[in-house]
């Protein structure tokens, strides 16, 4: 039981599949824009959209190339859509300076300069945040004050929820996930994304509650989810938003 992991990711896409890892890489060559692969502990076909465009076709164990190719052209529309998504998302800037608009806090906060003080400084809604320079792209030294902030915020939330609802949580750690908002292990320890301080806060409340229902049930069954409904019943509002805005917070 120590070693099981549920992991959370976000920016892949499977039919049919709440979770998966990521195949070990055994590319039969790329047809139509999609990767074939050959996955050793795979036990159903999968066809997934990673955030670099690319499809991967995983063909499990006992599979055959010929049955993958008849998945995939099964799941076409699926795939299309999926892709028509991904273009449609909305991105973050690249680079950020005063008047740039960010996503902080839920909102789409514009950067200003901060009226107080002699050193440079920018304000974000309700916060502020020192920065070396004004003239600069603000977006490294705001996402370094981000992360601090987060690693503060998140941790202090995420211990309230865990007393609330009871759940025996034994460490939790905010990191820089590049694909998902948060895992946890059976030995109760929460990892959680820096960029839930971006979100809403009741979308960094489910995230949280979504990582704590997992110490119940390692999975994401019709159990899970009931878990899930009874300790935030939106849930579904917040996955919607999550899909709306993921591409503001640079997932
Ligand atoms: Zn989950």
């Amino acid at each position: 039981m120590t070693d099981a992991e549920q992991q959370d990711w976000f920016g892949q896409f499977a039919p049919g599949h709440g979770v998966h890892r990521a195949p070990p890489p055994k590319a039969e060559g790329p047809r139509d824009g999609i990767v074939f692969r050959r996955s050793p502990t795979a036990r159903n076909y999968r066809l997934s959209l990673g955030r670099d465009g690319v499809a991967v076709a995983t063909i499990p164990v006992r599979g055959s190339m010929r049955e993958a190719e008849r998945f995939v052209e099964r799941n076409r529309t699926w795939l299309e859509r999926a892709r028509e998504r991904q273009r449609s998302r909305p991105r973050a800037a690249d680079v950020w300076t005063l008047g740039t608009r960010v996503l902080w806090r839920g909102d789409l906060a514009e950067i200003r300069r901060a009226t107080d003080g002699e050193r440079p400084s920018v304000c974000l809604g309700a916060d502020v945040f020192r920065v070396p320079r004004l003239e600069d792209d603000l977006r490294p030294a705001l996402h370094a004050r981000f992360i601090r902030l987060a690693k503060v915020e998140l941790p202090a939330r995420a211990w309230e929820l865990a007393a609330t609802t009871r759940m025996n949580v034994t460490r939790v750690t905010v990191r820089d996930q590049r694909s998902r908002w948060g895992s946890c292990t059976a030995a109760g320890v929460v990892s959680l994304n820096w960029r839930l301080i971006l979100t809403p806060e009741s979308v960094r409340d489910y995230i949280i509650l979504h990582e704590l229902m997992h110490l119940r049930e390692m999975n994401h069954s019709r159990r899970f989810w009931a878990c899930v409904g009874e300790v935030f019943p939106a849930w579904r509002e917040a996955e919607a938003w999550i899909k709306r805005n993921a591409g503001y917070t640079g997932l």
